[in-house]
Order: C-alpha cells, then structure tokens, then sequence
C-alpha cells in the first residue's frame, strides 16, 4: 500500500455509511487484502490473522475445558458420502467444489472440497463407536471450510473460503444431546459475549432456516450496520437423523444396539472478528479489546524542539524491551509526525497508546492514552505494571457495556401489521405474535420478507414469552413470539 494511502486520516461516519466504513477500514488497516485473483477469497493479513488465532484459541480452551478433543480430517470428502443424508446433500450441493482430475487424470470418484465435515467424519465415527463405553464422544476440528456461495461475497461476511471450528458430539440419549446444544450456547455466550463485548440473542430457528440435516437448530444474532442482524456461530440438533444414514451404533447397557444422538456446532472466526470490528469500532477505525488487540501497546516518542532525543529514544526502548516479553507492543519509531502516528495506530485499534517526551523523562512518568475513551491521563513509570494489568478488563467492560446498551435499545415489539411497518426500518429486533416456525408457517413469513425485508430470526432461547394475540399476517390464534430483523 502507497505511505500516503496509509497515513491519511481515516474518518468515516460508520453509522450513516457502514459498507463504505467497512471496506475501507479492512483495507486501510491492513486486515484483509481482497486483491487476491480468485472471487471470494480472502488474504488474512498478520493484523485479521493474530486476532483470529486469539478468538479460535479461546474457543479450543473453552471446548477442551468441556471435554472436546481435537482431531484433524481431510479436506476432501467422495461424493458417495455426501448422498448418505438426502436432507443434507440437497442442502449443500449447490455450494459444493468439486474436484475431478488430478493431473490430466480424470479421478474415478469426483471429490468435495468440505463445506462442513459431518460426511467426512461420521464415516469414522460408524468405525469407533461400538459401546456405550465408548459415549459420549466429543471432537472437533479447526480448519477451513469452502463453499461455492452464489449471493454476492463480503469480506469476512460471506467468502467463498472460510476459517472455522466445527464441534461434532456423540450421545447415548437424547437428553444429553439437548443438553450439549444448551452447553454449546454457553461456550458462545462466554467467548463473544463476555471475552469479547458483543451482544446477541440466540433463536431456535424456523423449520425453512434450519441446518440441512439438523431436527433443530439455535443460531446466534448479533446487531451490526445500525442495527442489521449477522448470524454469528449456530448450534444444531442433528436426532439420529445422521447416524441412523452413517450406521453409527453402539451397544448399551443391556445389550441392545441403538443409534446414538448428535449434535455439531461451528463458530466462524472471520465473522466472529467481523462482529468485533463492526459493533466496537468508531470513525477513527477499528478498536480492539485488549486480549485479541493484534497490537496491545504502542509507544510514541514525542520530540519537541529542544528536547534530548536520545535520552527519550533510550526510555523508549527500554520500556519496549520490558513490555514485549508479556504484551504484543510497538515502539513507533518512523520520522512522521506525532498526529500522523495516532491516526496510524488508532485506525488500526490498538486499545494503548504510550507516550514519552520530555516531562515524561525528567519526571519519571508516563502518558498513557485509551483508544476505546480517548482519555489521556499521565501516571508514575512504576505504575505502569499495576496500569496494564487492570487496564484489559476496564477497556472490556466499557466496550461491552456501550455495546449491550446500543443493542437492547434496538429491541422493538408490534402487535399488528401496521405496528410493524412503522417499525419495519428503525433496525434491530421487532417481537411479533406469530402463526408458527413449522412450515405452515412459512408463508407468513414470505409475506413479512415481501412487505417490509424482515425475516423471521426465531423463537428467543432462554426466556419464556408466551404467545398473546393473533399471526399478524394470517390472524391465526399465535402458538409463539418470533423475532424479527433484516440481514446484512
Ligand atoms: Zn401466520
């Protein structure tokens, strides 16, 4: 990229142009590189790829704290396999890549390139589970995933390649199955909402919107683009829809062979990084919270005339040398102006900036600045250590707590049609009295995607909302509360 490319000031109203805000962003901070020749497909440049390998590692804790372990499988899946599931292969195929030749060699059975793994790993899974000794079993995966997407791509939103893990559990019975559907909702609420300050809901979803395969799923919705839902990870109920089609079975404990219950969860990291940029950053550029901040700390020199250079480059460098053995830190030693320096770190959402001039020096102090407030305060050099512990989680529940705030005031409720067309374009999430998510209820649901470009998300998980009223299209007696919003 041309310096003066870089340099510029990046200012955008991100609220009254949020692609514009976007695009540019992911490219001015040096995240993504959309050049590459190949539609769809993304170069994760070190700024996206240091904070994705934060995010996925965090999940993997999460997960392994929970009993999952890691596996790896191949990237290619024969098609035979994916026939197995009907449900599933109608699903996915129009998304699939094919490989047919290697070399000049046309390949006997043509091959796929994942989309997701369940044909790929439930071959395997028929070969190991045997017992209910054997049960429960719970692995999963990080890899990438390839999906030959027709809508139009969005970086990091909707890319023809995507970075993701994907869990896949084995259960004696149904009941704990369902339970690790709610379990996988935790990890999520854990990781993205209380790691990393975004706000969602998470809906069982409409019978027309679930997984391919799936008797259910729960799916997850953040609020971005003032108020535009993006799904971020989805859990899903598979029954013994796929081991029943893979021959998974084991014998219990009164010696019956039975199929075993399932269930897969994937979180995308490159959408987990995208909802972060999206719902924390500002019109300066992107702000990070402090553990997956690609760089944590900056620290400035400042020179005014006069001043003594290199006592003030020395501090620099000592205090650089000190804190990169437990912090991602850089010390901005280029010729530009101090101003050109704060825009370039700001832009790229480093939560603290450090800067040393002369009263700095001679007082053994220290300038510290927060990108999430702007607030500027000067403190004792030996605080800095006590400074920087604390400082992760204050930068965390400032973010969070204007992120919940921005997010709960975008929860609307209409009784009537009318009520919801005068709401239908405020953003966020609209409550309505609905017929139902089984596919009767569809056709309402195409009325309300017709008539104002809101889909229905689902019915809320975790909150009994008992159903008052009538379907606001049909007038049937409503079985259930649904939520609507419109996707990004
Ligand atoms: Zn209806």
């Amino acid at each position: 990229m041309p310096e003066e490319v870089a340099d510029k000031e990046f200012n955008i109203d991100k609220e009254k142009h949020f692609s514009e805000w976007y695009n540019e962003l992911l490219w001015r901070a040096e995240l993504i590189d959309q050049r590459y020749n190949v539609k769809g497909f993304l170069v994760h440049r070190p700024n996206a790829t240091i904070a994705e390998n934060l995010i996925e590692e965090m999940f993997e804790k999460e997960l392994q704290r929970r009993g999952h372990k890691p596996m790896r499988f191949p990237a290619v899946i024969p098609e035979e396999n994916f026939e197995k599931e009907a449900e599933h292969v109608e699903g996915f195929s129009p998304n699939v890549f094919w490989i047919t030749h290697g070399g000049s060699t046309k390949l006997e059975k043509k091959l796929a390139l994942r989309p997701t793994s369940e044909t790929a790993m439930y071959i395997m899974y028929a070969q190991w589970i045997r017992s209910y000794r054997d049960l429960p079993f719970k692995a999963y995966q990080r890899c990438q995933v390839w999906r030959y997407e027709t809508k139009h791509t969005r970086p990091l939103l909707r890319d023809r390649e995507f970075y993701w893990i994907e869990a896949h559990d084995v259960f004696e019975s149904k009941r704990e199955a369902e339970r690790q559907v709610i379990e996988d909702m935790e990890i999520t609420e854990e990781i993205i909402h209380n790691k990393l300050g975004i706000p969602f809901l998470y809906f069982r979803r409409p019978s027309w919107d679930k997984f391919a395969g799936a008797e259910y799923t729960f799916g997850a919705d953040a609020l971005i683009a003032s108020g535009r839902v993006l799904q971020l990870p989805s859990t899903h109920f598979l029954g013994q829809n796929f081991s029943k089609t893979f021959g998974i079975s084991f014998i219990d404990k009164d010696g019956n062979e039975r199929h075993p219950w399932q269930t897969c969860y994937g979180p995308a990291v490159g959408r987990i990084l995208a909802a972060v940029i999206a719902v924390h950053g500002d019109n300066k550029g992107c702000v990070f919270p402090f553990e997956i901040a690609p760089i944590q700390i900056v620290i400035v020199p400042i020179f005014k005339t006069g001043v003594d250079i290199d006592a003030i480059n020395t501090k620099c460098l000592m205090l650089h040398e000190k804190l990169k053995k437990e912090y991602r830190v850089e010390f901005d030693e280029s010729d530009k102006q101090p101003g050109a320096k704060f825009y370039y770190w700001e832009l790229r959402g480093v939560p603290i900036r450090i800067e040393v001039g002369e009263k700095e020096l001679h007082e053994a102090k220290l300038t510290i600045v927060r990108r999430d407030t702007g607030k500027r305060e000067m403190i004792d050099e030996k605080e800095l250590d006590k400074y920087l512990k604390n400082v992760g989680k204050e930068i965390l529940k400032n973010l969070k707590e204007k992120a919940d705030k921005d997010f709960n005031s975008r929860l609307f409720e209409a009784k009537t049609k009318e009520e919801l067309k005068k709401l239908a374009d405020k953003g966020g999430f609209i409550k309505v009295p609905f017929c139902s998510i089984d596919s009767d209820g569809k056709p309402c649901a195409d009325v309300i995607k017709e008539e104002t470009g809101l889909e229905v998300r689902g019915v809320l998980h975790g909150r009994e909302e008992a159903a008052k009223g009538k379907c606001i299209i049909c007038g049937r007696e409503a079985k259930l509360m649904v939520y609507l919003a419109k996707s990004y």
